[in-house]
């Protein structure tokens, strides 16, 4: 890799976005960062910008730019990132792109690739409130789409402890939905307009989208 790349993941929640973010970390050695998990991380140590975001997270709602572009700062200042990051759920608004741009010209850098995920609404209800995740190593899974091999034993790293999130749940799905439709998805444009927009068919099994975003992202680290 010759330069460090900047790649952000568009896409409704369920879409893939982490999973995927998570095996491009794996191919490329880029670092994930993803603002969902932040703000959880937040939540979870109680810190002021934590309160402030909890109930708007429950609500399915967005968390103010403010909070979010301090959280996403912090974040890019750490030395781990010099090498590439994948923006996972970031930019959500106008105003977080347009802050993103201006983070990135003060550094010399500038987006290597958008990537849209797109996928079929009405599927992803279903996918996100199947959904858990290990709660030592992260790795995800599906109710219906994928189980470990050995029931209730992680296939990544052997742990028998998962989680599901508070947010994963038909009715705050519909809300993220709404959210993303009217803040998110025109955000697809902004960056059609800036020449650096990829469209990723994302219904189709994980592997074969892992495979076309690593030719994306092949094409933009090379
Ligand atoms: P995620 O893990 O990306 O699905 O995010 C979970 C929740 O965190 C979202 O439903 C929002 O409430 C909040 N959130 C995450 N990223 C952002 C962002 N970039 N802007 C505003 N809210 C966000």
């Amino acid at each position: 890799m010759t330069k460090s790349a900047i790649l952000i993941l568009l896409g409704p929640p369920g879409a893939g976005k982490g999973t995927q973010a998570r095996m491009l970390e794996e191919k490329f050695g880029l670092v994930q960062l993803s603002t969902g998990d932040l703000l959880r991380a937040a939540v979870a140590a109680g810190t002021e910008a934590g309160k402030e975001a909890q109930a708007v997270m429950s609500a399915g709602g967005l968390v103010s730019d403010e909070i979010v572009l301090a959280i996403l700062k912090d974040r890019m200042a750490e030395p781990d990132t010099q090498k590439g990051v994948i923006l996972d759920g970031f930019p959500r608004t106008a105003g977080q792109a347009e802050a993103l741009d201006d983070l990135l010209a003060a550094q010399g850098q500038s987006i290597g690739a958008a990537i849209s995920l797109d996928v079929d609404d009405a599927a992803m209800v279903e996918r996100v409130s199947g959904r858990y995740t290990c709660a030592n190593c992260g790795e995800g899974y599906h109710d219906s789409f994928k189980q470990p091999a050995v029931a209730g034993v992680c296939d990544k790293c052997g742990s028998t402890e998962f989680k599901r999130r508070a947010d994963d749940n038909a009715e705050t799905v519909s809300a993220r939905l709404e959210s993303y439709h009217a803040q998110t998805a025109p955000l697809i444009t902004y960056y059609e307009g800036k020449g650096v927009l990829s469209r990723v068919d994302a219904m189709g099994e994980i592997d074969r989208v892992a495979a076309d975003l690593a030719a994306i992202v092949t094409q933009v680290t090379d």
